[in-house]
């Protein structure tokens, strides 16, 4: 092994041994929530609320698991078999949750994600599950319109990569402005979604 990536590989593991250090404990997390609870006017110890806590930590682990995974890992695995194929795939209309990291308020969204492969393809599934591996964090939409993009992209090395997101942020429909029925529509193209009209129209026509 090359010495300088050695080198860069045990300071990652130590900058991943430090994050893992200062992770706070369930039971910071559970004090936290009892606060907030306190915060709200209610009491953490009446008996509907004391398991509240330890519940909400769950949840969060839940929506939160993105974290621990890796998304170009979920595309390492592709098959070259696939006699010359080079037209478009879609996965349409790929549920997720996320929450926006203003807030901490749900986004509940579609995606569409599509790309002209270049020799090899992926499992389908595992387009859905980067779109999920990202969803689940603290999110702008922007932001993640264009990871899961760029991810996709970096990975397969394919002729263009297509990705649309359209979403309802809770921020703004059940507080602030609640305007209910807005929702956000996002997108990244790359490759030949970008530079050909008729590619990225006949992605378009496949979002509904
Ligand atoms: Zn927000």
């Amino acid at each position: 092994m090359n010495v300088t990536v050695h080198a860069l590989e045990m300071e990652m593991g130590r900058a991943s041994k430090r994050a893992e250090a200062d992770r706070p404990e369930r039971a910071d997390v559970e004090d936290a929530f009892r606060t907030i609870i306190r915060w709200t006017g209610d009491d953490p110890e009446r008996d509907g609320l004391i398991e509240t806590p330890a519940r909400a930590a769950r949840a969060f682990e839940e929506f939160f698991a993105g974290y621990g995974q890796d998304p170009a890992l979920l595309l390492q695995k592709t098959f070259e078999e696939i006699e010359g194929y080079d037209e478009m795939i879609v996965l349409r209309g790929i549920r997720f949750e996320s929450h926006c990291e203003h807030h901490l308020a749900p986004i509940i969204g579609r995606a569409w994600v599509a790309y002209v492969p270049s020799g090899r393809v992926v499992g389908i599934s595992k387009l859905a599950r980067v779109v999920e591996a990202y969803a689940r964090r603290l999110q702008i939409q922007e932001k993640m319109t264009a990871q899961v993009a760029n991810t996709i992209n970096d990975v397969l090395k394919p002729q263009g990569v297509g990705v649309i997101l359209r979403a309802t942020h809770h921020c703004m429909t059940t507080r602030g402005v609640h305007k209910h029925d807005a929702d956000l529509v996002t997108s990244r193209m790359l490759g030949c979604f970008r530079d050909n009209p008729l590619t990225r129209q006949e992605f378009l026509t496949m979002v509904d």
